[in-house]
């Protein structure tokens, strides 16, 4: 099945992402039956209305566009204080059954309330697009500060810092039974180089991945695969129609991340998808041996990245660790642990 994907990297559609092309079997849904009352349904129907809030009561400024992802684009809006409202295009949510299973998800993430989780006030409706509506983070995220134009330089005690508040965030949700499926440098913002917050939790349950109108061809966004436990990545390769996603997935995710606060950069970042998916898939993780820093540094990653989702630590268990490194020694270690390019050696 190892074949089976065919990626095809000649397919790229223009930002990064690559389509690949699966199997047929996706299962998708008419959205032009789309309206207010699919979205209300028979069930859920008075927690749905608590976090429904009327696109009208939401005001929307001037240059208003924040950024476009890959389902849809972020715009900035005012409703009580700055939120952003995040529009999933319809063109790229899944199917009905998937939309029931978000309604309910929608009301355990209202309450969420958590320093380091984005405020989620609710969701707005247009005809042809869902909003989420949530607290508009100031700052940076995490990705652009490590591998943005601009990057800067993130010192030991910070990545630390920040790693840990990651920690405790997820943990959090954890103990809320909430996955959040997609965690990446991309959804953590830095505000005020002080406090990380999270974005785009359980989100990703409601995206599409395949594209029956392009032969079953799956959009691999550029980076996304480093973040997908080996378990997920054979599901990619064989013929699935949702990913199952868990709390050990978000494990291996949060490994990334951490690989990414000491190196400054990313697992795989010049390989194929087609390679990353026939190595990751038999348990083949990014080489450590270049990484400049102290072993419990590189143990975190290893037990995070763990190829049975079973031998990977909790979040509180990863916390403990963070905590538990030798500050001492790190600071006598160089300060900025990088994986050295072959062009800055010779
Ligand atoms: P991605 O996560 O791949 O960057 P998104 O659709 O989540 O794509 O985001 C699109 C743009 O909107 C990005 O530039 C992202 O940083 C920004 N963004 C997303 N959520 C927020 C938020 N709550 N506050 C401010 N900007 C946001
Ligand atoms: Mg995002």
């Amino acid at each position: 099945a190892d074949d089976a994907l065919g990626l095809d990297s000649q397919g790229s559609n223009g930002d990064g992402s690559v389509s690949a092309e699966l199997s047929p079997g996706g299962h998708t849904w008419d959205r032009n039956k789309w309206n207010m009352s699919t979205i209300r349904g028979a069930s859920g129907q008075s927690s749905w209305s608590e976090v429904t809030i009327p696109l009208s009561k939401i005001e929307f400024k001037r240059n208003k566009l924040i950024g476009k992802g890959r389902f849809g684009s972020v715009v900035r809006g005012y409703h009580f204080g700055d939120v952003a409202v995040k529009f999933l295009n319809m063109d790229h949510v899944a199917d009905e059954d998937r939309l029931e299973h978000f309604k309910a998800e929608v009301a355990s993430f209202k309450n969420t309330r958590h320093d380091n989780i984005v405020l989620c006030l609710g969701y707005c409706l247009d005809h042809s697009s869902l909003g989420i509506v949530m607290g508009l983070c100031k700052g940076r995220t995490l990705h652009s500060m490590l591998h943005g134009s601009n990057a800067e330089r993130v010192e030991m005690a910070s990545a630390i810092r920040y790693a840990t508040e990651i920690c405790q965030g997820v943990s959090y949700l954890h103990q809320k039974k909430i996955i959040h499926r997609d965690l990446r440098t991309k959804n953590i913002f830095i505000e005020s180089k002080q406090r990380a917050v999270i974005t785009d939790l359980g989100l990703f349950s409601m995206q599409r991945l395949r594209y029956p109108e392009r032969n079953h061809s799956m959009v691999v966004p550029k980076h996304w695969l480093a973040y997908l436990a080996p378990e997920l990545i054979r599901e990619i390769a064989g013929d699935f129609r949702e990913l199952s996603f868990s709390q050990q997935s978000d494990v291996f995710a949060f490994g990334t991340i951490w690989y990414e606060l000491i190196t400054s950069s990313i697992p795989f970042d010049s390989n194929h998808p087609d390679f990353i998916i026939y190595s990751v898939g038999k348990g083949v993780t990014a080489p450590l041996h270049n990484v400049a820093t102290v072993r419990e540094v590189k143990d975190i990653l290893m037990r995070c990245w763990s190829f049975n989702a079973s031998d990977r630590p909790s979040f509180l268990a990863c916390n403990t660790l963070l905590n538990n490194l030798p500050k001492k020694r790190l600071d006598r270690s160089p300060s900025y642990p990088m994986v050295r390019s072959y062009e800055s050696i010779f």
